[in-house]
């Protein structure tokens, strides 16, 4: 068993812990977070990656809007490499009703988000793919922002700044001592016990967190709602497109890196079955005919694939029937709410608000523990967002490597681009040739964002992201985890068919037409021709035969 002691645990690596890792680590509070499985790999990275510009909440839910246009300008300052500052249009279509139009400027003036009316020949030149039956258009400071790039550079801040995490552990329980919660009890994936002592524990696991509170007796409940979205081959707007009407299924489209995304769908799902999420074929339908009354391009792609994301709904006060439920950010000082002692729940907002919330708790941190340092994670920007690197004269300094492969590399690592680069062999070999990734950016994330298997190293490199979704990348990245990171080569095996399952979830729903085609070709490489499930052996002595071989 394996002992630590820190001031703050931290469960949870999804933006919102990742944030408060970050802040502790700013203000010089010494703190350890532990994930389940790795950075993002829960509702953040299971979103449409949208920077709202609040517009989406300015009818209904001013408090919201205002939050996040505030937290949309520091964003953009703090983590311009993990934002594409696209813009975002508002449209009205024949069908919708026409005074919410005015209804969101006016939500939109209240709010204080720039909201300008645009012609429809100007909304076409923005976004020449749009349909040409809109009849009004609003633009709005929207944006995108990739959540796996920002967790992963909260992290690397923290750690570069004494903090700590450990990933692929999970927290079995928390551990109750009378009417205070002192520490967690782990599990890592190699079967370690780890247990973990602090003055303060931090319920930062999402919709997880109502599972988190119950080992240690404290009712907190969560009503899960369960969206889909849908990733098209193609990069087909540019900037994000709202349908103008109360949010409902199927009313925006986002651009991501080299795809774009349709959502989302909102149902209600009973607790117990958050962890066995699986998109429904009725939301794909309603997603991409919704999706073409916006793009009409949208039904000449082909679908890559489908994911779903569950938003944890608190209820508030002792409402265990649901009527009191909030999207808005809940924070409770279980001291206060339950009488535990040294225990912090942080759930709800959005991802963009992820730094307010970790201001918000690591605030409530910093007294328990009379620390005077005031929070700075606004003013200080993340590793690779110091500078913006589109210079053409620092670019020469790279002029030995192509345009492309530099310029994916730093729209993924900003500044950092400078330590990946290096003058090497390695930076000219591709090893995704859809996302432009090279075995040098594979041995900077192996050595550098806390990646342990094939399936973290596409959340920080898109690595199996693109258009083949893994099909002829995926081996030669197995490969570079011996080569690099002396995984043996079984395991290597192992990571492979992990990736693939990975990869075959979010494909599944999507089954026909080429998307079919090209899941049969992968099938055939990985099956047919590596015999990719046999080659595994069974027992220790095959085992070891093939890490001799
Ligand atoms: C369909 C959908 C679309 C959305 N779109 C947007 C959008 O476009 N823009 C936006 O700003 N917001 C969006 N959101 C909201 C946003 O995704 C979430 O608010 C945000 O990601 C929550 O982050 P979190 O860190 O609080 O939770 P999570 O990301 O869920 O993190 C919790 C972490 O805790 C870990 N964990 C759980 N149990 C344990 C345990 N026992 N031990 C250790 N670790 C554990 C999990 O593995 C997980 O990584 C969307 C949400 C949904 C569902």
């Amino acid at each position: 068993m394996i002992r630590y002691e820190t001031d703050v645990i931290i469960i949870g690596g999804g933006a919102t812990g990742t944030g408060i890792l970050r802040d502790c680590s700013l203000r010089g509070i010494e703190a350890i977070l532990v994930e389940k499985n790795d950075i993002a790999s829960g509702t953040t990275g299971r979103n449409h990656g949208l920077l709202h510009s609040g517009a989406r909440y300015a009818v209904k839910d001013i408090e919201s809007a205002s939050e996040c246009i505030s937290e949309n300008k520091i964003l953009k300052n703090i983590a311009n490499h993990c934002i594409e500052n696209t813009g975002g249009l508002f449209v009205t279509l024949k069908e919708d009703d026409p005074s919410y139009h005015d209804k969101l400027m006016r939500g939109c003036i209240n709010a204080n988000i720039d909201c300008e009316e645009v012609s429809l020949k100007n909304a076409f030149k923005i976004e020449p793919n749009l349909n040409k039956q809109i009849v009004r258009c609003l633009k709005v400071p929207d944006g995108t922002i990739d959540p796996f790039r920002l967790a992963a550079a909260n992290v690397v801040d923290a750690v570069e700044k004494g903090g700590r995490i450990l990933t692929h552990t999970e927290v079995l329980s928390l551990v109750r001592e009378q009417d205070r919660i002192i520490g967690v009890k782990c599990l890592d994936k190699n079967g370690e016990n780890i247990e973990i002592y602090g003055k303060i524990t931090v319920n930062a696991s999402g919709v997880w967190g109502q599972r988190i509170c119950k080992t240690a007796g404290i009712g907190i409940k969560m009503f899960p709602s369960k969206g889909s979205m849908v990733i098209i081959d193609y990069r087909v707007n540019n900037v994000v497109i709202n349908r103008c009407r109360m949010p409902s299924d199927g009313d925006i489209v986002v651009p991501g890196d080299t795809v774009s995304l349709i959502g989302t769908t909102s149902k209600k799902i009973p607790y117990e079955d958050i962890d066995d999420l699986i998109v429904d074929d009725d939301e794909i339908d309603i997603l991409i005919s919704d999706g073409e009354k916006l793009i009409p391009n949208i039904s000449k792609t082909r679908v890559l694939r489908a994911y779903c994301g569950v938003r944890p709904l608190i209820a508030i006060s002792q409402d265990v029937e649901g009527r009191e439920i909030t999207r808005g950010i809940v924070l409770i000082d279980h001291k206060q709410h339950d009488g535990a002692k040294g225990f912090i729940t942080i759930a709800g907002g959005k991802l963009m608000t992820y730094r307010l919330m970790a201001e918000m708790t690591t605030n409530i941190i910093a007294e328990k523990l009379s620390v005077k340092t005031k929070c700075t994670t606004h003013l200080h920007p993340l590793p690779g967002s110091e500078k913006r690197v589109h210079d053409k004269k620092k670019t020469k300094h790279f002029n030995w490597i192509s345009e492309s492969i530099f310029g994916s590399t730093q729209y993924r690592h900003g500044e950092r681009v400078y330590q990946i680069l290096k003058k090497d062999m390695k930076n000219y070999g591709l090893i995704c040739e859809c996302e432009m990734v090279t075995a040098g950016e594979v041995e900077y994330a192996l050595n550098n964002l806390f990646v342990k298997d094939i399936i973290d190293l596409r959340r920080r490199t898109r690595v199996g992201m693109g258009p083949c979704q893994g099909e002829l990348c995926s081996y030669r990245a197995a490969g570079l985890f011996t080569e690099i990171a002396n995984v043996a080569g079984d395991e290597a095996a192992k990571m492979l068919i992990a990736f693939l399952e990975e990869r075959w979830k979010g494909i599944k729903p999507i089954l026909w037409g080429d998307s079919l085609r090209e899941i049969e070709f992968t099938y055939w490489i990985y099956q047919g021709l590596f015999c990719l499930e046999n080659s595994i052996s069974k027992d220790e002595d095959d085992e070891e035969d093939l890490n001799n071989a």
